[in-house]
C-alpha cells in the first residue's frame, strides 16, 4: 500500500508552498497591528487576498471560473495554507458548503448570479438551519415560507447562525408545506440579508467573541427565483450540503492539531514541574502528549482515507462522523492539558492584549473547543450515527 501523495502532487505542493511563503509574511507585515488569528477583519482581509490572487473555486468547474482541481490538490492547498499559519476565512460557508450545493442543484441563472460573488469573496454567506426548537432534530424546524404571487413571505427565528452579522446572504431552510411529512415540506431559499424584516442579534460566546447570532425573519419578501431545487425538496439539498461541509473541512484542522501538539510540547518545556525540572519531564505529561500524537497521526490517515474514498466516487458515509468525533474530542483533551499545565496563568482569561498573551491564546482556544463537540452535529449524535450505520446496532 502506498500512503501519501504522488510525485506530481508533491511538485504541485512546492508551487503552492512557495506562493504562501512569499505572500503571507508580506501580507502580515503590512497589517497595521499584530494580527489576532481570530479577528474577523484580519480573517476576511487574508481570504479576500487569496481569492483575488485567483486561488478560489478550487474544485469548481472551469465554466464558473473554478480551477477544477482534484481533491488531492485541494487538500494540499489547505494543508499548505494552514502550515504557514494563515487564518481561517470568514466565507467558509459560502466556499465550502453553498457553492458546491449550487453547482449541483441550482438553475443556470442562479449559478450565474451567485457564484461570482463567492469566487471573488465579495459576498459573504451564512447558513440558516438551526432554530431554538430544531438543532440535532433539524426536521422539526418551524420557520415558514408562504408563497404569495411572485414571492414567498418568510417568518421565523434562526439561532447560532455563524457570521450572520457580516453576511450578505443566508441560505435558509424553511417549511413551505406545513401539512407534509416533516422532511418533505421543507425548501432551500437564498435570502438577501439586507431585505426589510431581517434582524440579526449577535450572541456573545464564552470566549468573549460574538461570531454567531440569532436571526429573525419578519414578513421578509423572498422572490420565487431564490428557491434552489424544487419547492418542498429542500431536505435533499440540506443533506448534500452537509456532505460537502465534511469534504475538506478537517484538512486544515488536522494540520493545526499537529502544530498545536508542538506548541504544547514547548509550553511543557517552559513550565516548571512541582518536583523539579519541567512539565515535559513528567512521565504522565509525556504519556498524554504521546497519545495526542497518535490521535494526530490517526486523524491524518482518516482524512486520507476519506479523500481516497471520495476520489473513487464513493458517497460520503458515516466515516465523516468518526473523524468529527475523534478530532473534536482529542482537541478538547489537548486544550485541557494546556490549561492544567498553565495553572494560575489560565486565570488571565481569553482576551487578547493582556499581560500574558500566550496564556490568553491558550485560554481562548480552550474555551472555543467547548463548541467543537456541538457544532456540525454533537458528539452524541455522531455516536448514534456510528452505532447505527457503522456498527449496525439497533435504532434507539
Ligand atoms: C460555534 C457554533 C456555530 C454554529 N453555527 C451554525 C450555523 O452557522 N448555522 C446553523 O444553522 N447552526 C449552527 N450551529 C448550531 C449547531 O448546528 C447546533 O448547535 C447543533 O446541531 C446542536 O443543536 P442544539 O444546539 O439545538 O442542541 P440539541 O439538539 O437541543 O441538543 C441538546 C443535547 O441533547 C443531545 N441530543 C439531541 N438529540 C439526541 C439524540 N437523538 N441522541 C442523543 N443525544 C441527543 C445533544 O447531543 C446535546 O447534548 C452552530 C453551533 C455552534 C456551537
Amino acid at each position: 500500500m502506498n500512503v501519501g501523495y504522488s510525485r506530481e502532487d508533491e511538485d504541485f505542493r512546492a508551487t503552492v508552498r512557495d506562493w504562501f511563503e512569499t505572500h503571507f509574511p508580506r501580507f502580515k507585515a503590512q497589517w497595521p497591528t499584530r494580527p489576532d488569528p481570530n479577528e474577523l477583519g484580519w480573517r476576511r482581509a487574508w481570504e479576500d487576498h487569496v481569492c483575488q490572487a485567483g486561488w478560489s473555486g478550487l474544485g469548481w468547474p472551469q465554466a464558473y471560473g473554478g480551477k477544477a482541481w482534484p481533491l488531492t490538490r485541494q487538500a494540499i492547498f489547505h494543508e499548505e495554507q494552514a502550515r504557514i499559519g494563515a487564518p481561517l476565512g470568514v466565507n467558509i460557508i459560502g466556499h465550502g458548503i453553498l457553492a458546491p450545493t449550487l453547482i449541483h442543484f441550482a438553475s443556470e441563472a442562479q449559478k450565474q448570479r451567485y457564484l461570482p460573488g463567492i469566487l471573488s469573496n465579495r459576498e459573504i454567506w451564512c447558513q440558516g438551519y438551526s432554530e431554538p426548537g430544531a438543532g440535532s432534530d433539524l426536521a422539526s424546524l418551524a420557520t415558514r415560507a408562504e408563497r404569495r404571487g411572485d414571492h414567498y413571505v418568510l417568518n421565523g427565528h434562526k439561532i447560532w447562525t455563524s457570521f450572520a452579522h457580516i453576511a450578505d446572504y443566508c441560505f435558509v431552510l424553511a417549511r413551505t408545506d406545513p401539512a407534509a411529512q416533516r422532511h418533505k415540506g421543507i425548501s432551500f431559499l437564498l435570502v438577501d440579508m439586507k431585505s426589510p424584516g431581517v434582524r440579526v442579534a449577535p450572541i456573545r460566546q464564552i470566549t468573549g467573541e460574538a461570531d454567531f447570532n440569532e436571526v429573525f425573519f419578519e414578513d421578509v419578501r423572498v422572490p420565487l427565483d431564490a428557491l434552489v431545487g424544487e419547492e418542498n425538496g429542500g431536505w435533499r439539498l440540506a443533506m448534500a450540503a452537509a456532505s460537502f461541509e465534511r469534504g475538506t473541512y478537517f484538512i486544515p484542522r488536522q494540520v493545526r492539531f499537529a502544530q498545536e501538539i508542538e506548541a504544547l510540547k514547548r509550553l511543557a518545556a517552559e513550565t516548571p514541574h512541582a518536583e523539579g525540572g519541567s512539565a515535559l519531564q513528567d512521565p504522565h505529561t509525556r504519556r498524554d502528549i504521546a497519545r495526542l500524537a497518535v490521535d494526530s497521526h490517526v486523524l491524518k490517515l482518516k482524512s486520507w482515507r476519506a479523500l481516497t474514498h471520495a476520489m473513487r466516487g464513493g458517497p460520503p458515509g458515516p466515516e465523516g462522523s468518526s473523524t468529527k468525533l475523534h478530532w473534536s474530542e482529542s482537541h478538547q483533551k489537548l486544550m485541557n492539558m494546556a490549561v492544567e499545565m498553565m495553572g494560575e496563568r489560565a486565570l488571565a482569561g481569553p482576551a487578547p492584549g493582556g499581560a500574558d498573551p500566550q496564556a490568553a491564546g491558550w485560554m481562548r482556544d480552550y474555551l472555543w473547543t467547548r463548541a467543537e463537540t456541538i457544532l456540525a452535529g454533537t458528539s452524541e449524535v455522531q455516536r448514534n450515527i456510528l452505532a447505527e450505520q457503522m456498527l449496525g446496532l439497533p435504532k434507539n
